[in-house]
Protein backbone atom coordinates (compact mmCIF):
# COMPACT_ATOMS: atom_id res chain seq x y z
CA UNK A 1 0.00 0.00 0.00
CA UNK A 2 1.52 3.34 -0.80
CA UNK A 3 1.67 5.43 1.67
CA UNK A 4 1.68 9.61 1.58
CA UNK A 5 4.32 12.08 3.21
CA UNK A 6 2.83 14.57 4.72
CA UNK A 7 5.39 17.23 5.30
CA UNK A 8 4.65 20.32 8.09
CA UNK A 9 4.99 23.79 6.52
CA UNK A 10 6.78 26.52 8.38
CA UNK A 11 4.42 29.07 9.51
CA UNK A 12 5.59 32.69 9.29
CA UNK A 13 3.73 34.77 11.93
CA UNK A 14 3.74 39.30 12.43
CA UNK A 15 5.35 41.10 15.11
CA UNK A 16 3.00 43.18 16.47
CA UNK A 17 3.87 44.57 20.20
CA UNK A 18 6.30 42.51 20.97
CA UNK A 19 4.10 39.15 20.67
CA UNK A 20 3.94 36.81 17.65
CA UNK A 21 0.83 36.96 15.71
CA UNK A 22 -0.45 34.85 13.03
CA UNK A 23 -1.83 37.16 10.34
CA UNK A 24 -5.79 36.31 9.14
CA UNK A 25 -5.63 37.50 5.35
CA UNK A 26 -5.28 34.64 2.56
CA UNK A 27 -2.59 32.31 2.94
CA UNK A 28 0.37 32.16 0.39
CA UNK A 29 2.44 29.26 -0.60
CA UNK A 30 6.66 29.43 -0.72
CA UNK A 31 8.39 26.60 -2.45
CA UNK A 32 12.14 26.00 -2.09
CA UNK A 33 13.78 27.65 -4.63
CA UNK A 34 16.04 24.54 -5.15
CA UNK A 35 13.57 21.58 -5.28
CA UNK A 36 10.36 23.77 -6.12
CA UNK A 37 9.14 21.56 -2.95
CA UNK A 38 6.51 23.51 -0.78
CA UNK A 39 8.18 24.82 2.48
CA UNK A 40 6.24 27.40 3.89
CA UNK A 41 3.00 29.11 4.66
CA UNK A 42 2.84 32.98 4.62
CA UNK A 43 -0.09 34.38 5.86
CA UNK A 44 -0.98 37.98 4.86
CA UNK A 45 -2.04 40.79 7.40
CA UNK A 46 -5.41 42.25 6.83
CA UNK A 47 -5.46 45.92 6.10
CA UNK A 48 -7.16 46.41 10.06
CA UNK A 49 -3.50 44.18 11.14
CA UNK A 50 -1.74 46.80 9.16
CA UNK A 51 -3.43 49.39 11.07
CA UNK A 52 -3.20 48.08 14.61
CA UNK A 53 0.61 47.60 14.02
CA UNK A 54 1.06 51.06 12.52
CA UNK A 55 -0.70 52.41 15.93
CA UNK A 56 1.26 50.44 18.38
CA UNK A 57 4.61 51.46 16.66
CA UNK A 58 2.99 55.22 17.18
CA UNK A 59 2.26 54.31 20.87
CA UNK A 60 6.22 52.86 21.55
CA UNK A 61 7.49 56.33 19.93
CA UNK A 62 6.31 57.88 22.80
CA UNK A 63 9.24 56.28 25.07
CA UNK A 64 11.40 55.39 22.96
CA UNK A 65 11.99 58.43 21.61
CA UNK A 66 12.83 59.89 25.04
CA UNK A 67 14.82 56.64 25.52
CA UNK A 68 18.95 58.62 25.77
CA UNK A 69 20.76 57.85 22.36
CA UNK A 70 23.45 55.89 24.25
CA UNK A 71 20.99 53.37 25.70
CA UNK A 72 19.24 52.95 22.16
CA UNK A 73 22.90 52.45 20.90
CA UNK A 74 24.01 50.27 23.72
CA UNK A 75 20.76 47.94 22.42
CA UNK A 76 21.71 47.37 19.19
CA UNK A 77 25.65 46.81 20.19
CA UNK A 78 23.82 43.87 21.92
CA UNK A 79 21.74 42.75 18.64
CA UNK A 80 24.92 43.37 16.58
CA UNK A 81 26.17 40.10 19.02
CA UNK A 82 23.03 38.24 18.78
CA UNK A 83 23.15 38.63 14.53
CA UNK A 84 26.55 36.98 14.70
CA UNK A 85 25.70 34.90 17.13
CA UNK A 86 23.03 32.84 14.98
CA UNK A 87 24.88 34.00 11.75
CA UNK A 88 24.10 29.87 10.93
CA UNK A 89 20.81 29.75 11.44
CA UNK A 90 20.34 33.35 9.68
CA UNK A 91 22.11 32.25 6.60
CA UNK A 92 20.29 29.16 6.48
CA UNK A 93 17.18 30.78 5.91
CA UNK A 94 18.32 33.02 3.87
CA UNK A 95 19.34 29.92 1.12
CA UNK A 96 15.98 28.12 1.99
CA UNK A 97 13.98 31.25 1.29
CA UNK A 98 15.77 33.28 -1.70
CA UNK A 99 17.97 29.80 -2.61
CA UNK A 100 21.55 31.89 -3.48
CA UNK A 101 24.44 29.78 -2.15
CA UNK A 102 24.89 29.87 1.75
CA UNK A 103 28.50 31.99 0.70
CA UNK A 104 27.24 34.57 -0.66
CA UNK A 105 23.67 34.38 2.20
CA UNK A 106 27.04 35.22 4.54
CA UNK A 107 27.99 37.84 2.58
CA UNK A 108 24.96 39.95 2.11
CA UNK A 109 24.18 39.37 6.27
CA UNK A 110 27.77 40.75 7.16
CA UNK A 111 26.99 43.23 4.64
CA UNK A 112 23.45 44.01 6.96
CA UNK A 113 25.95 43.68 10.09
CA UNK A 114 27.59 46.57 9.07
CA UNK A 115 24.60 48.72 8.95
CA UNK A 116 23.58 47.38 12.48
CA UNK A 117 27.47 48.70 13.59
CA UNK A 118 26.65 52.27 11.54
CA UNK A 119 23.45 52.80 13.34
CA UNK A 120 25.61 52.10 16.90
CA UNK A 121 27.55 55.34 16.37
CA UNK A 122 23.95 57.35 16.59
CA UNK A 123 24.68 59.25 19.46
CA UNK A 124 27.62 61.30 17.03
CA UNK A 125 24.89 61.00 13.81
CA UNK A 126 22.34 62.65 15.91
CA UNK A 127 24.96 65.32 17.44
CA UNK A 128 23.61 69.30 16.29
CA UNK A 129 25.42 72.34 15.56
CA UNK A 130 26.03 75.13 17.63
CA UNK A 131 26.81 78.91 16.95
CA UNK A 132 27.53 81.39 20.17
CA UNK A 133 26.10 85.37 19.52
CA UNK A 134 24.33 84.60 16.27
CA UNK A 135 22.86 87.70 17.52
CA UNK A 136 23.23 90.56 20.09
CA UNK A 137 22.95 88.18 23.69
CA UNK A 138 21.44 85.38 21.22
CA UNK A 139 22.73 82.00 20.65
CA UNK A 140 21.80 79.56 18.01
CA UNK A 141 21.84 75.81 18.10
CA UNK A 142 20.14 73.03 16.10
CA UNK A 143 18.89 69.57 17.37
CA UNK A 144 18.39 66.30 15.07
CA UNK A 145 15.05 64.75 16.52
CA UNK A 146 13.02 61.73 15.29
CA UNK A 147 10.27 62.32 13.34
CA UNK A 148 7.77 59.41 14.20
CA UNK A 149 6.84 55.76 12.83
CA UNK A 150 8.63 54.53 9.75
CA UNK A 151 7.91 52.37 7.14
CA UNK A 152 10.28 49.72 5.62
CA UNK A 153 9.07 47.92 2.01
CA UNK A 154 11.68 45.01 1.32
CA UNK A 155 12.68 43.15 -1.97
CA UNK A 156 13.32 39.43 -2.47
CA UNK A 157 17.11 39.96 -2.78
CA UNK A 158 18.59 40.37 0.14
CA UNK A 159 15.85 39.02 2.81
CA UNK A 160 18.34 39.70 5.61
CA UNK A 161 20.05 42.45 4.40
CA UNK A 162 18.00 45.28 2.95
CA UNK A 163 15.71 45.09 6.51
CA UNK A 164 18.27 45.58 8.47
CA UNK A 165 19.73 48.53 5.92
CA UNK A 166 16.66 50.30 7.54
CA UNK A 167 14.95 49.75 11.10
CA UNK A 168 18.51 49.74 13.24
CA UNK A 169 19.17 53.10 12.17
CA UNK A 170 15.68 54.59 12.19
CA UNK A 171 15.37 53.10 15.37
CA UNK A 172 18.87 54.16 16.49
CA UNK A 173 17.56 57.84 15.86
CA UNK A 174 14.20 57.38 18.56
CA UNK A 175 12.06 56.44 15.66
CA UNK A 176 9.89 53.66 15.49
CA UNK A 177 9.15 51.09 12.67
CA UNK A 178 6.46 48.84 10.60
CA UNK A 179 8.76 46.61 8.55
CA UNK A 180 6.71 44.86 5.72
CA UNK A 181 9.24 42.44 4.40
CA UNK A 182 9.01 41.05 0.48
CA UNK A 183 6.01 38.37 0.49
CA UNK A 184 8.18 35.93 -1.07
CA UNK A 185 11.07 35.54 1.44
CA UNK A 186 9.40 37.01 4.78
CA UNK A 187 10.59 34.61 7.64
CA UNK A 188 14.30 35.60 7.66
CA UNK A 189 12.95 39.35 8.60
CA UNK A 190 10.58 38.12 10.88
CA UNK A 191 13.73 36.11 12.94
CA UNK A 192 15.95 39.04 12.75
CA UNK A 193 12.87 41.02 14.61
CA UNK A 194 12.82 38.47 17.11
CA UNK A 195 16.38 38.75 17.52
CA UNK A 196 15.94 42.19 18.55
CA UNK A 197 13.32 41.68 21.10
CA UNK A 198 16.13 39.28 22.09
CA UNK A 199 18.49 42.17 22.36
CA UNK A 200 16.00 44.23 24.81
CA UNK A 201 14.33 46.78 22.31
CA UNK A 202 10.79 47.45 23.51
CA UNK A 203 7.80 45.70 22.03
CA UNK A 204 6.67 47.98 19.70
CA UNK A 205 9.51 49.78 18.56
CA UNK A 206 9.77 47.14 15.23
CA UNK A 207 6.64 45.49 14.32
CA UNK A 208 6.57 43.38 11.02
CA UNK A 209 3.78 42.71 8.88
CA UNK A 210 3.15 40.62 5.54
CA UNK A 211 1.66 40.75 2.14
CA UNK A 212 1.63 42.62 -1.03
CA UNK A 213 0.16 45.63 -2.69
CA UNK A 214 -3.05 46.32 0.04
CA UNK A 215 -0.49 46.30 2.86
CA UNK A 216 1.70 48.71 1.27
CA UNK A 217 -1.12 50.95 0.13
CA UNK A 218 -2.52 51.19 3.74
CA UNK A 219 1.31 52.28 4.63
CA UNK A 220 1.42 54.76 2.29
CA UNK A 221 -1.53 56.27 3.34
CA UNK A 222 -2.02 55.70 7.04
CA UNK A 223 -1.79 58.91 8.70
CA UNK A 224 0.46 57.71 11.48
CA UNK A 225 3.52 56.83 8.89
CA UNK A 226 5.63 60.13 8.67
CA UNK A 227 8.25 58.45 6.10
CA UNK A 228 8.82 55.18 3.87
CA UNK A 229 11.94 53.25 2.80
CA UNK A 230 11.46 51.36 -0.50
CA UNK A 231 13.62 48.86 -1.97
CA UNK A 232 12.65 47.04 -4.78
CA UNK A 233 11.50 47.16 -8.92
CA UNK A 234 11.78 50.90 -10.63
CA UNK A 235 7.88 51.04 -11.88
CA UNK A 236 7.14 50.22 -7.80
CA UNK A 237 9.49 52.67 -6.29
CA UNK A 238 8.03 55.54 -8.70
CA UNK A 239 4.49 54.39 -7.10
CA UNK A 240 5.53 54.63 -3.68
CA UNK A 241 7.24 57.36 -3.96
CA UNK A 242 4.03 59.47 -5.51
CA UNK A 243 1.87 57.93 -3.50
CA UNK A 244 3.81 58.34 -0.22
CA UNK A 245 4.93 61.48 -1.06
CA UNK A 246 1.18 62.72 -2.12
CA UNK A 247 0.04 61.45 1.55
CA UNK A 248 2.78 63.33 2.84
CA UNK A 249 5.27 61.14 3.82
CA UNK A 250 8.92 61.82 3.11
CA UNK A 251 10.39 59.40 0.95
CA UNK A 252 13.35 57.68 -0.16
CA UNK A 253 12.35 55.09 -2.77
CA UNK A 254 15.60 52.84 -4.35
CA UNK A 255 14.46 51.17 -7.53
CA UNK A 256 16.25 48.64 -10.44
CA UNK A 257 18.87 48.98 -12.35
CA UNK A 258 21.04 48.13 -15.55
CA UNK A 259 24.65 47.92 -14.67
CA UNK A 260 27.31 48.68 -16.80
CA UNK A 261 30.89 47.62 -17.15
CA UNK A 262 33.80 48.86 -19.28
CA UNK A 263 36.64 46.29 -20.39
CA UNK A 264 39.34 48.30 -21.66
CA UNK A 265 41.86 46.29 -23.81
CA UNK A 266 44.16 47.31 -21.31
CA UNK A 267 42.85 45.42 -17.93
CA UNK A 268 43.99 42.40 -16.43
CA UNK A 269 42.18 39.85 -17.96
CA UNK A 270 42.41 37.25 -15.52
CA UNK A 271 41.07 39.13 -12.85
CA UNK A 272 38.76 41.19 -14.66
CA UNK A 273 37.19 37.51 -15.56
CA UNK A 274 37.21 36.37 -12.42
CA UNK A 275 35.33 39.59 -10.94
CA UNK A 276 32.91 40.18 -14.08
CA UNK A 277 31.34 36.38 -13.60
CA UNK A 278 31.21 37.04 -9.50
CA UNK A 279 29.36 40.31 -10.23
CA UNK A 280 26.97 38.83 -13.30
CA UNK A 281 26.63 35.29 -12.09
CA UNK A 282 26.61 35.64 -8.12
CA UNK A 283 23.54 35.69 -6.77
CA UNK A 284 22.01 34.51 -10.31
CA UNK A 285 21.92 37.49 -10.84
CA UNK A 286 19.74 38.78 -8.72
CA UNK A 287 21.23 41.64 -6.95
CA UNK A 288 20.71 45.34 -8.08
CA UNK A 289 24.79 46.18 -8.47
CA UNK A 290 24.74 43.05 -10.75
CA UNK A 291 26.87 43.67 -14.08
CA UNK A 292 24.40 43.03 -16.55
CA UNK A 293 25.88 45.11 -19.61
CA UNK A 294 29.73 44.57 -20.62
CA UNK A 295 30.87 47.62 -22.51
CA UNK A 296 33.75 45.74 -24.79
CA UNK A 297 36.15 48.74 -25.86
CA UNK A 298 38.18 47.92 -28.97
CA UNK A 299 39.51 44.40 -29.44
CA UNK A 300 38.92 43.67 -25.37
CA UNK A 301 35.89 41.69 -26.58
CA UNK A 302 37.91 39.34 -28.27
CA UNK A 303 39.63 37.73 -25.68
CA UNK A 304 37.42 38.32 -23.16
CA UNK A 305 33.89 36.34 -24.37
CA UNK A 306 35.15 33.38 -24.72
CA UNK A 307 36.63 33.91 -21.48
CA UNK A 308 33.37 34.13 -19.94
CA UNK A 309 31.97 31.31 -22.17
CA UNK A 310 34.68 28.99 -20.57
CA UNK A 311 34.47 30.45 -17.07
CA UNK A 312 30.64 29.63 -17.72
CA UNK A 313 31.12 26.23 -18.22
CA UNK A 314 32.97 25.66 -15.85
CA UNK A 315 30.62 27.15 -13.26
CA UNK A 316 29.72 25.04 -10.46
CA UNK A 317 25.21 25.20 -9.97
CA UNK A 318 23.59 24.01 -7.72
CA UNK A 319 21.27 24.29 -4.43
CA UNK A 320 22.30 26.62 -2.36
CA UNK A 321 23.37 24.67 0.75
CA UNK A 322 25.46 22.04 -1.65
CA UNK A 323 29.17 22.49 -0.81
CA UNK A 324 31.28 23.92 -3.47
CA UNK A 325 28.21 25.41 -5.08
CA UNK A 326 28.85 28.68 -6.83
CA UNK A 327 25.46 29.89 -8.51
CA UNK A 328 21.99 28.45 -6.72
CA UNK A 329 18.70 29.08 -8.17
CA UNK A 330 16.28 31.93 -9.04
CA UNK A 331 13.86 32.93 -6.07
CA UNK A 332 10.53 31.52 -8.35
CA UNK A 333 9.48 29.39 -11.23
CA UNK A 334 7.56 32.61 -12.14
CA UNK A 335 10.89 34.99 -11.94
CA UNK A 336 12.63 31.31 -13.82
CA UNK A 337 10.17 31.91 -16.94
CA UNK A 338 10.69 35.72 -17.33
CA UNK A 339 14.41 35.03 -17.36
CA UNK A 340 14.17 32.49 -20.19
CA UNK A 341 11.67 35.08 -21.97
CA UNK A 342 14.55 37.51 -22.01
CA UNK A 343 17.01 34.55 -23.39
CA UNK A 344 14.27 34.16 -25.85
CA UNK A 345 13.87 37.73 -27.03
CA UNK A 346 17.98 38.37 -27.52
CA UNK A 347 18.23 35.56 -29.59
CA UNK A 348 15.39 36.94 -31.56
CA UNK A 349 16.34 39.85 -31.98
CA UNK A 350 19.38 38.88 -32.89
CA UNK A 351 22.47 38.76 -30.27
CA UNK A 352 24.95 35.99 -31.01
CA UNK A 353 24.35 33.82 -28.23
CA UNK A 354 28.08 32.84 -26.98
CA UNK A 355 26.89 30.80 -23.81
CA UNK A 356 22.98 29.28 -23.70
CA UNK A 357 22.69 28.66 -20.61
CA UNK A 358 18.77 27.12 -20.99
CA UNK A 359 21.02 23.95 -22.39
CA UNK A 360 22.44 23.36 -18.89
CA UNK A 361 20.98 20.20 -17.45
CA UNK A 362 19.39 22.10 -14.20
CA UNK A 363 17.63 24.36 -16.13
CA UNK A 364 15.46 21.35 -17.12
CA UNK A 365 15.10 19.57 -14.09
CA UNK A 366 12.46 20.89 -10.78
CA UNK A 367 13.80 23.88 -9.02
CA UNK A 368 14.38 27.53 -10.31
CA UNK A 369 17.78 26.95 -12.24
CA UNK A 370 19.11 28.68 -14.95
CA UNK A 371 22.43 28.29 -16.42
CA UNK A 372 25.07 31.35 -17.17
CA UNK A 373 23.98 32.89 -20.48
CA UNK A 374 26.19 35.35 -22.54
CA UNK A 375 25.04 37.05 -25.20
CA UNK A 376 27.76 38.79 -27.70
CA UNK A 377 26.87 41.39 -30.56
CA UNK A 378 24.75 43.01 -28.93
CA UNK A 379 22.89 46.22 -29.79
CA UNK A 380 21.92 48.96 -26.93
CA UNK A 381 18.31 48.90 -28.57
CA UNK A 382 17.78 45.87 -27.27
CA UNK A 383 15.43 44.43 -25.21
CA UNK A 384 18.07 42.58 -23.57
CA UNK A 385 20.21 45.62 -23.30
CA UNK A 386 17.50 47.86 -21.99
CA UNK A 387 15.29 46.06 -19.51
CA UNK A 388 16.77 44.69 -16.30
CA UNK A 389 16.33 40.88 -16.44
CA UNK A 390 17.52 40.11 -13.02
CA UNK A 391 18.82 36.69 -13.56
CA UNK A 392 22.27 35.44 -14.72
CA UNK A 393 22.44 36.60 -18.39
CA UNK A 394 25.30 38.83 -19.08
CA UNK A 395 25.07 40.96 -22.97
CA UNK A 396 28.21 42.17 -23.95
CA UNK A 397 28.24 45.06 -26.74
CA UNK A 398 31.54 46.33 -28.45
CA UNK A 399 32.57 49.55 -28.76
CA UNK A 400 34.76 51.45 -30.17
CA UNK A 401 36.52 53.79 -27.28
CA UNK A 402 35.40 54.81 -23.94
CA UNK A 403 33.16 58.15 -25.36
CA UNK A 404 30.89 55.27 -26.75
CA UNK A 405 30.29 53.34 -23.57
CA UNK A 406 30.14 56.45 -21.67
CA UNK A 407 27.10 57.40 -23.88
CA UNK A 408 25.64 53.72 -23.54
CA UNK A 409 25.47 54.32 -19.75
CA UNK A 410 24.55 57.62 -20.03
CA UNK A 411 21.30 56.84 -22.64
CA UNK A 412 20.23 53.79 -19.86
CA UNK A 413 17.06 54.40 -18.13
CA UNK A 414 18.52 53.33 -14.89
CA UNK A 415 21.62 54.81 -13.25
CA UNK A 416 22.53 52.35 -9.99
CA UNK A 417 26.20 51.69 -10.76
CA UNK A 418 28.95 51.11 -12.97
CA UNK A 419 32.41 49.62 -13.39
CA UNK A 420 35.75 50.32 -15.57
CA UNK A 421 38.24 47.58 -15.84
CA UNK A 422 41.71 48.96 -17.05
CA UNK A 423 45.61 49.25 -15.82
CA UNK A 424 45.06 52.65 -16.59
CA UNK A 425 45.15 54.92 -13.82
CA UNK A 426 44.34 58.06 -16.06
CA UNK A 427 41.59 56.03 -17.99
CA UNK A 428 39.90 54.95 -14.71
CA UNK A 429 39.99 59.00 -13.07
CA UNK A 430 38.53 59.99 -16.59
CA UNK A 431 35.94 57.23 -16.15
CA UNK A 432 34.65 57.99 -12.48
CA UNK A 433 34.68 61.60 -13.12
CA UNK A 434 32.41 61.23 -16.40
CA UNK A 435 29.98 58.30 -15.60
CA UNK A 436 26.56 59.10 -14.99
CA UNK A 437 25.65 56.72 -12.22
CA UNK A 438 25.24 57.15 -8.66
CA UNK A 439 27.71 54.48 -7.53
CA UNK A 440 31.36 53.56 -9.17
CA UNK A 441 33.62 50.28 -9.31
CA UNK A 442 37.11 50.81 -10.68
CA UNK A 443 38.55 47.50 -10.50
CA UNK A 444 35.91 46.07 -8.90
CA UNK A 445 32.27 44.28 -10.26
CA UNK A 446 29.93 45.12 -7.13
CA UNK A 447 30.21 48.43 -6.27
CA UNK A 448 27.95 48.47 -3.55
CA UNK A 449 29.14 51.07 -0.95
CA UNK A 450 30.10 50.54 2.80
CA UNK A 451 27.12 51.35 5.07
CA UNK A 452 29.44 54.05 6.18
CA UNK A 453 28.16 55.76 2.94
CA UNK A 454 24.92 56.47 1.01
CA UNK A 455 23.57 53.75 -1.64
CA UNK A 456 23.19 56.46 -3.86
CA UNK A 457 21.75 55.04 -7.29
CA UNK A 458 20.41 57.88 -10.20
CA UNK A 459 17.69 58.27 -12.63
CA UNK A 460 15.70 55.29 -12.95
CA UNK A 461 17.19 54.16 -10.11
CA UNK A 462 16.12 55.90 -7.40
CA UNK A 463 13.19 58.38 -6.29
CA UNK A 464 13.86 60.48 -3.85
CA UNK A 465 16.24 62.45 -2.04
CA UNK A 466 18.32 61.35 0.38
CA UNK A 467 18.95 58.12 0.16
CA UNK A 468 19.76 54.85 2.13
CA UNK A 469 22.63 54.61 4.72
CA UNK A 470 25.26 56.61 5.80
CA UNK A 471 24.91 60.44 6.30
CA UNK A 472 21.99 60.45 4.10
CA UNK A 473 20.38 58.22 6.28
CA UNK A 474 20.60 59.89 9.66
CA UNK A 475 19.03 62.72 8.13
CA UNK A 476 16.58 60.71 6.52
CA UNK A 477 15.24 59.15 10.02
CA UNK A 478 15.36 62.79 11.71
CA UNK A 479 14.17 66.55 11.29
CA UNK A 480 16.07 69.32 12.10
CA UNK A 481 14.94 71.56 14.69
CA UNK A 482 16.62 75.22 14.87
CA UNK A 483 16.94 77.10 18.43
CA UNK A 484 17.61 80.59 18.88
CA UNK A 485 17.46 81.78 22.58
CA UNK A 486 18.02 84.86 24.37
CA UNK A 487 18.79 84.98 28.08
CA UNK A 488 18.37 88.23 29.59
P1 LIG B 1 9.21 44.40 -6.29
O1 LIG B 1 9.19 45.82 -6.69
O2 LIG B 1 8.37 43.43 -7.02
O3 LIG B 1 8.77 44.26 -4.74
C1 LIG B 1 9.39 45.01 -3.74
C2 LIG B 1 8.40 45.22 -2.61
O4 LIG B 1 7.29 45.96 -3.09
C3 LIG B 1 7.86 43.93 -2.03
O5 LIG B 1 7.81 44.05 -0.63
C4 LIG B 1 6.47 43.82 -2.64
O6 LIG B 1 5.54 43.19 -1.81
C5 LIG B 1 6.08 45.26 -2.86
N1 LIG B 1 5.24 45.43 -4.05
C6 LIG B 1 5.26 44.69 -5.19
N2 LIG B 1 4.37 45.17 -6.07
C7 LIG B 1 3.78 46.23 -5.49
C8 LIG B 1 2.77 47.16 -5.91
N3 LIG B 1 2.20 47.07 -7.10
N4 LIG B 1 2.40 48.12 -5.06
C9 LIG B 1 2.98 48.23 -3.84
N5 LIG B 1 3.92 47.38 -3.40
C10 LIG B 1 4.33 46.41 -4.20
O7 LIG B 1 10.75 43.95 -6.27
P2 LIG B 1 11.34 42.49 -6.04
O8 LIG B 1 11.04 41.67 -7.24
O9 LIG B 1 10.96 41.99 -4.70
O10 LIG B 1 12.91 42.81 -5.97
C11 LIG B 1 13.73 42.93 -7.09
C12 LIG B 1 13.89 44.37 -7.50
O11 LIG B 1 14.46 45.12 -6.44
C13 LIG B 1 14.85 44.53 -8.68
O12 LIG B 1 14.30 45.48 -9.56
C14 LIG B 1 16.11 45.07 -8.03
O13 LIG B 1 16.95 45.81 -8.88
C15 LIG B 1 15.55 45.90 -6.93
N6 LIG B 1 16.53 46.14 -5.88
C16 LIG B 1 17.08 47.39 -5.82
C17 LIG B 1 18.04 47.66 -4.88
C18 LIG B 1 18.65 49.02 -4.80
O14 LIG B 1 19.40 49.27 -3.87
N7 LIG B 1 18.38 49.93 -5.73
C19 LIG B 1 18.45 46.66 -3.97
C20 LIG B 1 17.85 45.40 -4.06
C21 LIG B 1 16.89 45.15 -5.04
Amino acid sequence: MATTVVTQLKQCHMIIGGEKVVASGKIEIQHNPATGEPQAEIAWSTAQEVSRAIEDSHRAFASWSRTPVLQRARMLFKYRELIDKHADELCAMVTEEHGKTLEESRASLMRGLESVEFACSAPTLMMGETLERVGTGTDGHTLRVPIGVCAGITPFNFPAMVPLWMFPIAIAMGNTFVLKPSEKVPRTAVRMVELLLEAGCPAGVVNVVHGGKETVDTLLTHPLIKSVSFVGSSAVAKYIYTTGCAHGKRVQALGGAKNHSVVMPDCDLPSTVASVMASSFGCAGERCVATSVILAVGDAGDKLVPALVNAGNNLKCGAGEAKGVEMGPLVTGEHKKKVLGYIDAGEREGAKLARDGRKDKLTTEPGNFVGATVFDHVKPSMKIAREEIFGPVLSVIRVKDLDEALKVIAECEYGNASSIYTSSGVTAHDFTERTTTGMVGVNIGVPAPSPIFTFAGWRGSFFGDLHALGKDAAKFYTETKVVTSRWV
